[in-house]
């Protein structure tokens, strides 16, 4: 027997090794077991060269859980070790700067256990002694067994052993005998080692007799040793990627596309990409592509690999080169991993690109399902932006699908205001904004639908990128001043004849403090609605965006400005202005005839003022025209309460109000009410 001391330049391997790897103990399994399957898979090379004459048709390992002893064993028949390898391999661990690394790296086991090829010695996280059985394939070399009990010595023997492999027997702990349970151990392998290309065996296969779940003598092998990523495409249909993602996801719905992935330069990445359906609350959807290095799991988190938007696809990625035992922020700045990611962009648009012209209608058929996740790689990533502009579609309220360019063909006639620039009318809510969707289709105007989560900061985009393009929401403005053509707006009444109708209507219009009205005056034709109820771009869009911030800034205080567009030349309206008159002209008559004669009594002491400094002006002129002002807005003010008064009992005022309230989905709880039992009394 041979005794010895395990070559670490730290005395405390072992401690460090249980105190800071806990977090991953799960991890213990992954190690010995992708040992053992490159140790198999180093002896079918070496059989292949030849240099290997035994029987190499039916390789496996083996996983063996034994209660009683405690134990886990993984078994493989690979090339074995001699004793020198032992000492080279297992003894001899480079262990420069251990310390400050550690230090560094203390939260992070994969990072250590990477760092110092720690892959064996993992098994001391879970075990109180582990056991090295192996015999090299190495022709006349001797069994040995290496013993060591997580101190720094070992022992190692001269056994007895038949067949060329490894056993490693891991001797677990008091703490952690949660590993010595069937199902602890299934869902491990099931996590890190379902694509290993060596069968593993777990347990044997189970049947149900008689009502009863009984155990046959069949191997369970627990892995697929050739999962479609590491086929080549061609050898591969439609159904056969399918079935692969309902491997990976059993519950998932069916993907829309797949991409799969086969670089070997200048760096080595194969993977297949799935597009899933992705519903509105996607963050639940993200983070789902598994990576993988030679088969073996690594992680479901790629975030920092793959660009933030590509975390909405599933799938499998599989690359050595990207270095896995290292932090986050590390692998960041890696310039394989950068490499990497663009080079996942790129393919992703490709592929997107050649189903858009392949088929067209297939790609439109699934465009709503795919375009979220379209629109967040235009909104987070320039270059795919611009590789997307080529297939991002617009859909219509026809139902229509145009690319941003024929798109623009389309409407550039009709929609370009005087500025320029293509005007995109859009809805958020086809049933909701009904009224001036058609308005503005009887216009000969095209509206879009854009009503998804991304969409306003899309439209930003589009705007900051294409600068000859802007949007606006069809219910931001009456049809007819939705694209403005020409520079100033003709106004359909005086400022007095205003002066003397905003009272009336503005009296009619709900008090609420979330919302102001202002009442604007227009011809909108005789067919045209009485009253329509609109909201401003800029307003609406600075209030969308605080509320997506919390309610964070000065918009978010403002109440929200609507503006409500009276149709003059519409005939009730009319009937309402000529009621006004019928009542109020004479008094009205008498009131202006005040109103003139205090502005003119006002400018004529503003004129004596001129040219004075204030000091040269005499104390009863300033009273006097104090005086003078004071009555004018006396004066106003009961002239508007008048026309208030007016409006407040106006019942068709407050019922054309009502109506645009009702168009715009604005009429709720008691108004609504009170609006029900109005129309009833009016029908009478
Ligand atoms: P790594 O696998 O990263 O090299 P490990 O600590 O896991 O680091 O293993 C160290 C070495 O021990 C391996 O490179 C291999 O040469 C040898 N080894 C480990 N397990 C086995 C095994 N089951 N069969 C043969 N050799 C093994």
């Amino acid at each position: 027997m041979q005794t010895g001391k395990i070559g670490v330049t730290s005395e405390n391997l072992f401690p460090i090794i249980k105190k800071f790897l806990y977090s991953d103990h799960d991890i213990f399994l992954r190690e010995i077991v992708s040992n053992a399957v490159d140790a198999t898979q180093k002896l079918k090379t070496l059989a292949s060269k030849d240099e290997y004459k035994g029987d190499v048709t039916d390789l496996k390992v083996r996983v063996k859980l034994d209660k009683k002893a405690k134990t886990i064993t993984v078994s493989d028949n690979g090339i074995g070790m001699t004793a020198e390898e032992i000492e080279k391999y297992i003894n001899e661990i480079a262990f420069s700067g251990a310390n400050d690394f550690l230090e560094k790296y203390k939260d992070d086991a994969n990072a250590i256990i990477g760092h110092f090829g720690l892959g064996f010695y993992s098994s001391f996280m879970i075990s109180k002694e582990v056991d090295i059985i192996t015999k090299s394939y190495k022709e006349g070399s001797k069994p040995v067994k290496w013993t060591c009990q997580g101190t720094p010595e070992f022992t190692l023997d001269e056994i007895e052993k038949e067949e060329v492999g490894t056993d490693i027997v891991m001797h677990i702990n008091e703490d952690s005998e949660e590993f010595l349970d069937e199902n602890k151990i299934s869902e491990i392998l099931n996590k890190y080692c379902k694509f290993l290309p060596v069968p593993v065996v777990f347990r044997k296969q189970k049947e149900w007799k008689d009502g009863k779940e009984v155990e046959t003598d069949k191997d369970n092998q627990i892995n697929d040793t050739e999962p479609a990523w590491t086929k080549m495409p061609a050898d591969l249909k439609d159904e056969d990627y399918n079935n692969f993602y309902r491997k990976l996801y059993p519950m998932a719905d069916e993907p829309l596309f797949h991409i799969h992935l086969n670089v070997d330069y200048p760096f080595n990445l194969t993977g297949i990409l799935y597009f899933p359906k992705i519903k509105n609350n996607f963050e639940v959807q993200k983070n789902k592509i598994q990576l993988y290095s030679n088969q073996v799991f690594v992680t479901d988190s790629v975030e920092g690999i793959v660009p933030e938007f590509l975390t909405l696809l599933h799938g499998v990625l599989d690359s050595p080169d990207i270095p896995l035992n290292v932090s986050r922020s590390y692998l960041q700045s890696d310039s394989n991993v950068k490499k990497i990611s663009n080079h996942i962009t790129k393919k992703v648009a490709d592929r997107l690109s050649e189903i858009f012209k392949e088929s067209r209608e297939n790609f439109e058929k699934k465009w709503d399902d795919l375009k979220i996740f379209i629109e967040y790689g235009m909104l987070t990533d320039d270059k795919f932006y611009d590789r997307a502009m080529k297939f991002f579609l617009f859909k219509n309220t026809e139902g229509k699908y145009f690319t941003f360019e024929e798109y623009e063909q389309l409407i550039k006639e009709s929609q370009t205001d005087k500025d320029k620039k293509v005007v995109h009318l859009y809805t958020t809510n086809q049933e909701e904004q009904y009224t001036f969707v058609e308005d503005a289709r009887a216009k000969g105007y095209d509206v879009l639908i854009l009503d998804d989560v991304l969409a306003p900061h899309l439209i930003n985009r589009f705007e900051q990128k294409q600068t000859d393009t802007s949007f606006v929401r069809v219910d931001a403005d009456v049809a007819e001043n939705l694209i403005k053509k020409e520079d100033s707006e003709k106004e359909d009444l005086s400022w007095e004849e205003k002066q003397e109708l905003s009272p009336v209507f503005q009296a009619v219009v709900p008090e609420k403090n979330d919302h102001t009205f202002i009442v604007d005056f227009k011809d909108l034709g005789e067919n045209a609605s009485p009253m329509v109820i609109t909201r401003s771009e800029f307003m609406r869009r600075m209030k969308d965006m605080s509320a997506a911030q919390g309610g964070m800034n000065m918009y978010g205080d403002l109440p929200d400005s609507l503006n409500l567009v009276v149709n003059t030349a519409h005939p009730l309206v009319k009937k309402v202005i000529e009621a006004k008159d019928k009542k109020l002209s004479t008094q009205l008559e008498k009131m202006n005839a005040d109103i003139a004669a205090q502005k003119a009594e006002a400018e004529k002491l503003e004129k004596a003022k001129e040219g004075k400094k204030e000091e040269e002006v005499p104390q009863a002129e300033k009273e006097q025209l104090e005086s003078v002002n004071n009555e004018l807005a006396k004066l106003e003010e009961e002239k508007r309460s008048k026309l208030a008064d007016f409006g407040k009992k106006n019942k068709l005022a407050k019922q054309m109000v009502d109506l645009a309230l009702l168009a715009n989905n604005m009429l709720k709880g008691a108004d609504l009410d009170k609006f029900v039992r109005r129309s009833v009394e009016l029908i009478k």
